[in-house]
């Protein structure tokens, strides 16, 4: 029997959760916790875990596919396929979109996009907020001719997604960090520097290139 994957403590275990500090979130919205899957992506032992504890709400759905935005959507889709596999004793395809230079989301390689016709497919993804880059892969898939089952995500960011595409979603672990509009920033407020090597701290020094507080790198040498 394997030992249950307590998600939170493992990933805060690996320096996967950042607390205490100034960060700019993907919405644009400032807060001071951040998940940051890449310190879990690089441990193949952890990512199948987590792949096999995600797989759980996909096995028995008649699946052909999982589907999955880009970047981190690439290593753990094949993890969570891999945990299908284990549990159903079948194998899925995996499809991942990725993200293009005006901003939106496509199925670029091989003939993927052709591929996912009237196929059954769930959408996987790492961290969500609001969801968005799941969304816009779902929704691409249903264009490019798939039947949409449901979406897994590895953990859930506040409260503002129920369902995606008009199909069930559920995560294995649910966070509710407070986070504030950028011009409404407790931390702002008190100059403290923004982080720029962690979430979207360098798009908004781009935007902002005279804001006081400053900046700082976290991840370090
Ligand atoms: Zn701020």
């Amino acid at each position: 029997m394997e030992k249950a994957l307590d998600l939170i403590p493992e990933l805060e275990e690996r320096d996967a959760i950042m607390h205490d500090q100034h960060l700019v979130l993907k919405s644009g919205r400032h807060g001071s916790d951040y998940i940051n899957m890449d310190f879990a992506f690089s441990d193949a032992q952890f990512m199948g875990a987590l792949g096999l504890a995600q797989a759980k709400s996909l096995v028995r759905i008649g699946l052909d596919a999982l589907v999955a935005p880009a970047i981190g959507g690439v290593s753990l889709v094949q993890w969570v396929a891999l945990g299908v596999y284990k549990l159903e004793g079948r194998w899925l395809k995996i499809y991942w979109a990725e993200k293009q230079p005006n901003g939106g989301f496509a199925f670029e390689r091989a003939r993927w996009q052709h591929d996912l016709k009237g196929l059954r497919v769930a959408g996987v993804e790492d961290v969500v907020t609001t969801g968005g880059s799941l969304l816009e892969t779902l929704t691409l898939a249903e264009k490019a001719g798939s039947e949409l089952v449901t979406s897994s995500a590895t953990v859930k960011r506040g409260d503002q997604i129920t369902e995606l595409a008009g199909c069930s979603f559920s995560a294995l672990a649910h966070v509710d960090y407070p986070d504030w509009d950028a011009s409404k920033c407790p931390q702002c407020d008190a100059g403290a520097p923004i982080a720029i090597d962690v979430a979207h701290g360098a798009k908004f020094r781009e935007e902002h290139p005279d804001y006081p507080g400053g900046w700082v790198e976290l991840l370090g040498a």
